[in-house]
């Protein structure tokens, strides 16, 4: 159990990431699935929506056109004086012509170019079947002679009403009653369209026939062109500007189109009811048939899904990632104060060892009691140098690291270093060569303690990870505006994965060679501070078993004054920082 709770904990990114894959990536999958299988019935769903849309429209222009026109033709039954077949009755007494012109002006239907009242009328066999014209435009009868001199467009009107109105015509003789006023269209010639409409009495007895003839291009531009660009909005409210509508007549040509286009002049269909039945009227979309309307649905969805994952993913890795790293820093730190503890004994352990000797007189000779006395100087340097290490930690963590900036050579700072560093160095049997730049070296703006800090850590390095090597090489030199110190051991060298990794703080490598090796993962971390807030760099390069270099650049030109680098807010690490600094306030 324990086990398992340790492989999560070491590998929480993977876990976590794997716990949250495999459920997306099912979403995304049953989201393909149903995506694809909604892309191959869309087209018919489309088709389906455009030809509801086409059916509204007509319903629409139906409803009006009806209403309107039956309006119109709704004559009082008063204003025929049927009562067939009373013998006494001529054509121009049967019908109440002043009164159908009343009715006919006050309700006019803008849909008709002609009207027409009809009755059938008397005193024998054979009965006469009188048809009288209407003009809209003039609102006046227009009685002409029913001769061989007519044109033959007129004699066309007369007998298209004569044939529209027969049925009702002939219920007038018969006295029936039809189940049903409602006008009825009579089609038969699409160039004399008529709706016609039985006048009944009390009785529901026919006594009349109101009937007009309808006008193509009203029909076009009044009722079905205001139809058309009232509903798209609503119906295609992103895309009705793509909405090509066609009206094809009965020789299928077109007749009417909102806007113009290429190609196809319609992928679905209707037909009209009532009036014009002959017509149809077809839509599709501008740019592209239903399939690739769908293709395209599916896409963008597919994307979108695609892209929310990747975002929620991404998201995800960045929290497990903050997770993990505060989980590694948290153990870093908890390794930390062992190793510091540990740093602290053992120095602290042998100073206290060796000065009670001396302390007791139990150091004989004179050379025993120098040796004594160094042991005790190099150690208390240690301490210091480890104490300095996390004082300057802490000031870095808490973004109140200052630098005293100043003219200074370095090649000085670097020999004063390594003289205060010699015993150490002897101690431990090393040697160390210090390869000074042939031309000299350019004094630079730095701040000396700060370098030789970072110097003393490198060296330390140097010698810590050494392993056998007994040799340290120093060369100063000078590249690309910057001047160079490297310091070069023979010792166990970095891995490269762990090569960017070690200036990190608390930082230590997890090699078995280094288990040994006492120390706080603070050096570099502080070297590469001090070095950038010089506006310089460090590099490092190593190869495992044979040695690392490590190498300080700083620019020969740094007029501009750097300032304290602070710490980034996203590690928080002030808490830690702080107390730091607290204990080292005291300390001093
Ligand atoms: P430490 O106090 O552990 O030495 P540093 O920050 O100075 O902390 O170094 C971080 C890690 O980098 C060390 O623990 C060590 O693993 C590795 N390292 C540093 N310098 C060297 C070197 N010269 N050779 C090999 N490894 C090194």
């Amino acid at each position: 159990m324990s086990k398992l709770r340790e492989f999560l904990r070491q590998n929480i990114l993977w876990v976590g990431l794997i716990a949250v894959a495999i459920p997306l990536l099912a979403h995304l999958w049953l989201q393909y699935k149903s995506l694809s299988q909604l892309e191959a019935t869309l087209p018919y769903q489309r088709k389906a929506y455009l030809r509801r849309y086409l059916f509204e429209v007509v319903k629409k222009v139906i409803t009006t056109y009806e209403e309107q026109a039956e309006m119109t033709l709704n004559i009082p039954h008063t204003a025929f004086n049927h009562n067939y077949p009373n013998p006494d009755y001529t054509p121009s007494t049967a019908i109440d012509f002043k009164m159908v012109q009343e009715h006919f002006s006050k309700n006019q239907f803008n849909g008709a170019r002609l009207q027409f009242v009809g009755i059938i009328s008397g005193r024998d066999e054979p009965s006469y079947v009188t048809i009288s014209f209407y003009d809209p435009i003039s609102c006046s009868f227009i009685f002409h002679k029913e001769d061989a001199e007519s044109p033959d467009s007129e004699m066309q009107e007369r007998s298209a009403a004569h044939a529209a109105a027969a049925n009702w015509m002939a219920m007038i003789m018969t006295g029936t009653s039809p189940k049903s006023a409602r006008p009825t269209v009579d089609e038969r010639d699409p160039q004399n369209r008529i709706i016609v409409k039985p006048i009944v009495n009390e009785k529901s007895h026919v006594v009349g026939v109101a009937g007009m003839f309808l006008n193509d291009q009203v029909f076009l531009k009044n009722y079905l062109t205001p139809a058309i660009a009232e509903l798209a909005p609503g119906w295609f409210p992103d895309e009705y500007g793509d909405v090509i509508v066609t009206v094809l007549n009965h020789e299928d040509k077109l007749v009417f189109a909102n806007q113009k286009y290429e190609g196809k002049a319609f992928e679905v269909g209707w037909q009209f009811q009532f009036v014009f039945t002959d017509w149809f009227l077809g839509i599709r979309m501008r740019n592209m048939t239903e399939e690739e309307w769908s293709r395209r649905y599916f896409l963008t969805n597919l994307a979108f899904s695609v892209m929310t994952a990747m975002v929620l993913i991404g998201g995800i890795v960045l929290a497990l990632r903050t997770a993990s790293r505060a989980m590694k820093l948290s153990q870093m730190k908890a390794d930390f104060v062992s190793n510091v503890s540990h740093e602290l004994r053992t120095p602290l352990a042998s100073i206290r060892v060796f000065g009670e000797f001396l302390k007791l007189g139990r150091v004989k000779g004179e050379i025993k009691v120098r040796e004594y006395g160094e042991y005790i100087e190099t150690e208390s340097r240690r301490l210091t140098q480890l104490i300095n290490n996390i004082l300057d930690f802490s000031k870095i963590e808490s973004g109140q690291k200052t630098y005293q900036f100043e003219q200074a050579d370095v090649e000085q700072v670097v020999t004063e270093t390594l003289k205060t560093f010699e015993i150490v160095l002897e101690q431990h049997g090393f040697t160390v060569k210090l390869d000074k730049a042939q031309q000299g070296l350019p004094t630079v703006v730095i701040d000396s303690e700060a370098i030789a800090q970072a110097f003393i850590n490198l060296l330390d390095n140097a010698v810590k990870y050494s392993g056998d090597a007994t040799e340290i090489k120093v060369t100063l030199g000078q590249q690309n505006g910057f001047v160079t110190i490297a310091v070069r051991d023979f010792g166990i060298g970095i891995a490269s994965e762990e090569r960017e990794k070690v200036f990190e703080k608390f930082y230590r490598v997890g090699n078995v060679l280094v288990h040994d090796v006492k120390g706080s993962g603070l050096g570099l971390s502080i070297v590469k501070h001090v070095i950038e807030a010089h506006q310089g760099k460090v590099t490092v390069e190593s190869e495992l078993g044979k040695g690392s270099t490590f190498v300080i650049h700083l620019p020969t030109d740094n007029s501009s004054m750097p300032k304290p680098v602070k710490p980034s807010a996203s590690e928080d690490n002030s808490a830690f920082g702080h107390n730091l600094q607290v204990s080292s306030e005291a300390g001093r």
